[in-house]
């Protein structure tokens, strides 16, 4: 089977300005690797152009359009205190939403088995009326509601294994029971949501927090009930908010997992997937911030998604 990866250049206009984290290298790392890989079974595709009102099932309208006009002529402009945007900010944030969307077209029409978008801006921090943690639009957010409403499924999982807990997603569907919510994040940290208390109105949020220091032994222990969780909501289809920063080489956060943890991850999911929703997975890039470890960990990911069957 094929594995959809899904990019453009445009990211490469997104300047967060010198000395940010969340910079332009990070996806340019991971898409030469790919190249040079040039794996026969990688199915290279464009963002797609979507409709604005796909964006306004996840957003308020007042939100896009306080986004829309913070793009700045010239220089960067700030949405939040690490939130920046720039002139190119604008087809980026587009092209980061439109690439879940195709490759979420990709697996429905069976162009390929599953799909990796390489993209940035990240998309889990921003919630329904609010940019944050270098998130603008929330990409994933935008791709479940897209599986709910143009492909009329009723039950759609995000695992979010970003070190940061995604709380603009869970903000988006906190009263929403066709979308389970799982995150294994960092704990106490940023963003402060998080606990295992927060669990939605049809108790369709799963918080597994995390110390700092957790290695690979405990964190894929704490994985398994992730599993469990899917296994009982049989999803139709899932989603990973695939960030990279739970690596120990990552320089924001404190956990202690390794390149390959990656894959074990994602194999344990992808066996599961088979059984409730024939194997279909979108993922997309949120977070991960040493770009040695961020390279290693999607080719890991990426190398788990290529050999399902
Ligand atoms: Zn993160």
């Amino acid at each position: 089977m094929k594995t959809g990866l899904i990019t453009s250049d445009t990211y490469q206009n997104h300047n967060t300005g010198d000395g940010h984290p969340e910079k332009i290298d990070r996806v340019t790392v991971v898409i030469d690797n790919f190249k040079k890989l040039n794996n026969k079974n990688l199915i290279w595709k464009k963002p797609t152009n979507f409709d604005r009102s796909l964006l306004e099932m996840t957003h308020n309208t007042d939100y896009i359009h306080f986004v829309e006009k913070s793009f700045p002529k010239q220089g960067l402009s700030f949405l939040d205190g690490d939130t920046i945007v720039s002139p190119g900010s604008k087809e980026a944030t587009l092209d980061a939403v439109g690439s879940i969307i195709a490759a979420i077209d990709g697996v429905q029409n069976k162009e390929f088995q599953n799909a990796f978008c390489a993209v940035r801006p990240p998309g889990h921090h921003a919630e329904k009326n609010k940019a944050m943690g270098f998130c603008i639009y929330n990409n994933v957010a935008v791709g479940a509601y897209y599986l709910l409403e143009k492909y009329k499924l009723n039950k759609v999982a995000i695992i979010d294994f970003d070190v940061h807990h995604g709380n603009g997603t869970q903000d988006i569907f906190y009263n929403n029971e066709k979308v389970l919510y799982i995150s294994t994040h960092q704990f106490p940290y940023y963003p402060g949501s998080g606990t295992e208390q927060e669990r939605g109105k049809y108790n369709n949020i799963f918080n597994i927090p995390l110390p700092a220091g957790t290695n690979s032994e405990e964190y894929l222990n704490a994985y398994e009930f992730v599993l469990k969780k899917i296994k009982k909501f049989k999803p139709e289809f899932i989603l990973f908010s695939a960030g990279f920063d739970a690596h120990k080489d990552d320089p924001l956060a404190q956990l202690q997992l390794k390149s390959d943890d990656f894959y074990q991850l994602t194999k344990r999911t992808l066996e599961l997937s088979k059984i409730c929703c024939n194997g279909k997975i979108v993922s997309i890039l949120e977070g991960g911030y040493d770009l040695k470890a961020l390279q290693e960990s999607t080719e890991m990911h990426v190398n788990a998604l290529l050999e399902f069957y």
